[in-house]
């Protein structure tokens, strides 16, 4: 039997591909080299703008196309990835074709990876996201953050350098909070901020194996763990957030040879009123601040961004800020995407989606030729010291 996967999206989806690839293959399947020849086609959605959900569903029509032209058996259609927020009901209603929905969050850690590099693996650390940012629907789509166990990382990573992999990314929404899930926000706070008198009953149990008063972010304790797998020498991590970057991780990044130099640090937008109707939790300021933090502390250090323009509201004076945000900050690369309004989200349920396509376009233009083009002579970022 023959299974094929066709994925859209981020990262983590390619890497739930992998797995949901070694789930067939642990049952005696293998990959079938074109969706024509498959059994199962299974279809790994993103759902992060229309025009990403329009190419699934444009996918899926040829696919029903093909074989009502030729006559030949229809295979079995899964759809599984951020699609499936819609629910069940709506999406055997938009979309008759699919014969079964796996959701997102039930691809789990559990099935080993199929990967085609041989060099780098992509490693997830954790699932579903708390932060419940205005425009994403990430928090909908794969539920309430999950950290899978040090163990089981250090494990697979252990069983990778044995395969001869030396790069590894450890994966996840937001891989700064990795362990501290189950802490409340306010507690999380206190329990980072060493000048805060702390006692051991503000530490829940639950997370004693984490918590151990010392200082250090959990996520700094499994960056040291992977470090120590011999055989690996480049760890990369994926997506931090500027909330979450404490002093310690910078200071592991400085001092630790296997951790990569280029940082994503997505910013979104560089003005304050915007961020906080995005609910991102911080300030140009103190994301400004993280990032001299970072530069006088990493030598050879490199920031990649991701921004979004036309959020709703956003008035000229707000993507000026922006801009002046692009041009002192030096990011290497920015990820400029146009705002679109996702069903379900509380930036939908909340606001208008009222800045034309006509000013989105020409405002993300305007920060691709600030951050991604070459050769713009004067324009080019000033880097902050
Ligand atoms: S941190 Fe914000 S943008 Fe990132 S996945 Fe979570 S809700 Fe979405």
């Amino acid at each position: 039997m023959k299974y094929f996967i066709k994925t859209f999206g981020c990262q983590s989806n390619k890497s739930d591909s992998e797995r949901v690839a070694g789930d067939y293959e642990a049952r005696g399947w293998s990959e079938a080299k074109s969706w024509r020849t498959a059994d199962d086609i299974i279809v790994n959605t993103c759902a992060i703008r229309q025009s990403a959900e329009d190419r699934a569903t444009g996918f899926l029509l040829n696919v029903v196309d093909y074989f009502k032209k030729t006559g030949k058996k229809r295979p079995k259609i899964i759809l599984t990835g951020c699609m499936t927020h819609h629910g069940q009901k709506k999406i055997y209603e938009l979309l008759p074709m699919v014969d079964e929905i796996l959701p997102v969050n039930e691809v789990g850690f559990n099935s080993a990876a199929v990967r085609k590099d041989i060099v780098h693996a992509w490693v997830p650390i954790s699932a579903g996201c708390n932060s419940f940012c205005t425009y994403c629907i990430v928090p909908y789509s794969r539920g309430r953050e999950v950290s899978r166990p040090m163990d089981d990382i250090v494990n697979e990573v252990k069983g990778l350098a044995k395969k001869g992999y030396t790069e590894i990314t450890l994966l996840g929404q937001n891989v700064n909070s990795w362990g501290l899930e189950k802490v409340g926000i306010g507690l999380r706070k206190l329990l980072m901020d060493k000048d805060t008198p702390l006692t051991v009953k503000d530490i829940p149990t639950n997370q004693s194996q984490y918590l151990s008063v010392d200082g250090i972010t959990p996520f700094v304790k499994l960056l040291r763990a992977v470090s120590a797998v011999p055989g690996i020498r480049t760890i990369r991590f994926m997506t931090s957030n500027p909330w979450d970057f404490h002093d310690d991780l910078i200071e592991e990044i400085a001092t630790n040879d296997k951790i990569d130099k280029f940082i994503h640090l997505p910013v979104q937008s560089g003005s304050n009123s915007v961020l906080k109707r995005m609910n991102r939790g911080y300030t140009r300021e103190s994301y400004l601040a993280v990032v001299r933090k970072l530069r006088e502390k990493v030598k050879g250090l490199e920031i990649g961004t991701d921004l979004i323009v036309g959020f709703p509201g956003e008035t000229d004076a707000e993507f000026a800020d922006t801009v002046a945000l692009a041009k002192e900050v030096g990011w290497k690369v920015g990820f400029v995407a146009r705002f679109s309004p996702r069903p379900g989200t509380a930036a939908w349920r909340l606001y208008q989606d009222d800045v034309s396509s006509a000013v989105k376009k020409k405002r993300w233009q305007i920060l691709e030729d600030i951050i991604n083009q070459p050769n713009l002579g004067s324009l080019r970022p000033k880097v902050i010291k």
